[in-house]
């Protein structure tokens, strides 16, 4: 098939959080399966041109885009996604992505998001390269099926070209005013009261992709099913609950060659199943490099996250004594809300035996806390797929994590199968969304952090998983064989 895949942050060039990452991998992993890739993203300053080898497009030259009336000048540039020959193209308009960052507030956020999706498919005719399948992603490309059934719909180019929405996280829904279809030229009727793409008086990008696109999907089944309820769904269900037939639940893969404590690059000591010794040696070299003293017997507990309501550090903040009463040392990457980074800076300074924090980004840190880690803590309020669990289960670093979306699908609790008499637990859950629940959930898991051969076994359950993109590429692949029929009736 003949996919072109869209999206507003694609590893390595630029990323914010999972989107960027699946991005990055989905695509190759698809051309690996046989299919014909291009992928598009915009042309962001906050990357090196020569870094990444981007080539100026002189074929496809300047094309112009109309947004709020005004013409803009879309260039192309290009390069070869990393290990792979996938073609990437570049969607570049300075005036609106020449910005230092990835996302803005800016007022002409909408705009951006609008020519990106028009560039798109006016690339693809210069191309006339008619995909089989347009692949958007959340908020940022909710709009590109409507444009292309409607405004472009005077290309025959397009009869058979389907649309697929992934939805990434429903908490991002890209709401606008109503003047936003205005500037798209999307029809009037579209925003009025009742319209596809109204939502509580303002138009909502998101909702205008999951009611015009083919087939709509989200990143693990758990989450698909949560996001039908109103707790979950964030004023979506209704639309969700419409596009029942068309909804499915596809759990994200991972690239093990970057997460693979076997060949990792960015650890010290690399180390497999059958030999977790170096776990213990990055341990001790990630406890240095952070003034922690090491000690065998204490459980280092690792977290990697945004730190935003999101990923459950209220519940944190709300027990944050009782996690710091714990025998346990602690190490904190992470960089969001004032109030949380303030959380754990002053954990380091009340405990500095104890807990390193690290505000900020750090991938380098990143990979060195999966590897040295024991435990892993990941407390979700809601969580789509969630990749960092993932990696742990790879890296032998035993997740402890809140039961919702793709961590209920990836992580499952050693306690509860072991009362249904299975060995084959792989971390520690808890299902209500509180301070308690977490903080006995750790208890659990110390407990068992405590009995080597339980351990052993519980890490090696989580190592011997396959989060593999392969899997997931071949649903895709299936789910882009129901979105054709959804167009064209075969
Ligand atoms: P989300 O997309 O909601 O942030 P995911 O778990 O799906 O959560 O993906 C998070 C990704 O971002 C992972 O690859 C994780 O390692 C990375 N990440 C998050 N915060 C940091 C940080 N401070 N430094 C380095 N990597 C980070």
């Amino acid at each position: 098939m003949k996919i072109a895949f869209a999206s507003s942050e694609v590893f390595p060039y630029a990323k914010t959080g999972g989107l960027g990452d699946v991005a990055g991998s989905l695509p190759i992993e698809l051309s690996r399966l046989g299919h014909d890739v291009k992928v598009f993203m915009p042309k962001y300053n906050t990357f090196g041109e020569a870094e990444f080898g981007l080539h100026y497009n002189w074929d496809i030259g300047e094309i112009p885009v109309r947004i709020d009336g005004q013409v803009r000048m879309v260039h192309v540039h290009t390069a070869t996604m990393p290990d792979s020959n996938v073609q990437i193209y570049f969607v570049d308009c300075p005036h609106y992505f020449h910005r230092f960052r990835v996302y803005t507030n800016d007022h002409d956020e909408d705009e951006r998001f609008i020519l990106f999706s028009k560039g798109i498919i006016e690339i693809l005719q210069r191309l006339q390269w008619a995909p089989d399948i347009i692949h958007c992603n959340d908020w940022q490309t909710g709009l590109l099926p409507i444009l292309l059934k409607e405004n472009y719909s005077w290309d025959r180019m397009f009869d058979k070209t389907s649309t697929v929405l992934t939805m990434h996280n429903i908490a991002y829904q890209g709401r606008f005013a109503k003047s936003a279809f205005h500037k798209a030229e999307i029809k009037e009727e579209h925003s009025g009261a009742n319209g596809i793409g109204e939502y509580e008086g303002d138009v909502n990008f998101l909702k205008t992709g999951i009611l015009t696109s083919d087939v709509i999907n989200t990143v693990s089944e758990t989450y698909e099913k949560e996001l039908m309820t109103a707790e979950y769904g964030n004023g979506m269900e209704p639309f969700l609950a419409a596009r029942f037939n068309d909804f499915y639940g596809i759990l994200n893969g991972v690239d093990y060659s970057v997460w693979n404590p076997e060949t990792d690059k960015l650890i010290p000591y690399n180390y497999s199943i059958s030999d977790l010794s170096g776990k213990e040696k990055n341990k001790k070299f990630l406890l240095e490099r952070l003034e922690l003293p090491y000690n065998e017997n204490l459980p280092l507990i690792g977290i990697i996250s945004r730190l935003v309501d999101q990923k459950g550090f209220d519940i944190v903040a709300y027990g944050i004594n009782q996690l710091l009463d714990i025998e346990a040392q602690w190490v904190i990457l992470g960089s969001g809300e004032e109030k949380y980074e303030s959380l754990f800076y002053e954990a380091g300074k009340r405990f500095p035996e104890k807990v390193s924090t690290y505000l900020g980004y750090n991938n380098e840190l990143s990979h060195l806390i999966e590897a040295g880690a024991d435990i892993f803590l990941m407390p979700s309020k809601f969580e789509p797929c969630g990749l960092n669990q993932i990696y742990s289960l790879k890296y032998g670093t035993v997740p402890v994590v809140r039961k919702t979306g793709g961590l209920a699908d990836t992580v499952q609790d050693w306690n509860e199968y072991l009362a249904r008499g299975s060995e084959t637990g792989n971390g520690f859950s808890f299902n209500d969304h509180s301070a308690f629940a977490m903080v006995h959930s750790v208890k659990r898991s110390l407990i068992d952090f405590h009995n080597k051969p339980t351990w052993l076994k519980i890490q090696r359950n989580g190592m011997n998983k396959d989060y593999s993109w392969r899997k997931s590429a071949e649903k895709y692949t299936a789910l882009y064989e129901k979105a054709v029929v959804k167009r064209t009736g075969r």
